[in-house]
């Protein structure tokens, strides 16, 4: 496996891969498509040295040195490691929609309440109560029993 580390770092890039997610119904089997980054890294590690590093991007990333070139190496590890213990996001649509995690189904309607009324105590109310029932996680598993979505939207219906 290689890093394509000397352009990488003569770019100045970070390299950051990250695990398929089962979100969305798409045709064909996902275990295929599914590869854990620990044997990723393990691989790497056989021919690189990556010391973890305390940088932090704002996102899931966990990042990682290399010795060899210099270069910054990102982990998403959203199956094998699951973050979500330290997770403040939330995602809003253009539609109003607020999705209080990507992993799961539920949402709160914002668009209803900020049309209620020209004042905010409304809207307010209602994103209080949506930020109060954010989940602790996702629920995702990739394995040949679970073939279908953990969430049936694709990551495009709610951006990234
Ligand atoms: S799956 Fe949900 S809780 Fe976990 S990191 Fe993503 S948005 Fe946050």
């Amino acid at each position: 496996m290689n890093l394509n580390s000397s352009w990488c770092g003569a770019e100045g890039f970070d390299l950051v891969f990250i695990e398929t997610m089962p979100m969305g119904d798409i045709d064909g089997d996902r275990t295929s498509q599914y590869l854990p980054l620990s044997i990723v890294r393990a691989n790497l590690e056989r021919r690189y040295t990556l010391a973890p590093i305390a940088d932090n991007t704002g996102g899931p990333a966990r990042y990682t040195r290399c010795a060899e070139t210099g270069g910054r190496v990102g982990f998403i590890t959203p199956m094998t490691h699951n973050f979500c213990e330290a997770c403040n996001r939330v995602r809003l649509t253009c539609t109003g929609t607020l999705y209080m995690c990507l992993g799961q189904d539920d949402a709160a309607d914002l668009r209803t309440p900020l049309r209620a009324s020209e004042g905010n105590e409304l809207l307010h109310t209602a994103i209080r109560e949506a930020i109060g029932r954010k989940p602790k996680g996702h629920d995702f598993i990739i394995d040949r029993r679970h073939q279908r979505p953990a969430v049936k939207r694709t990551m495009s219906v709610t951006g990234g």
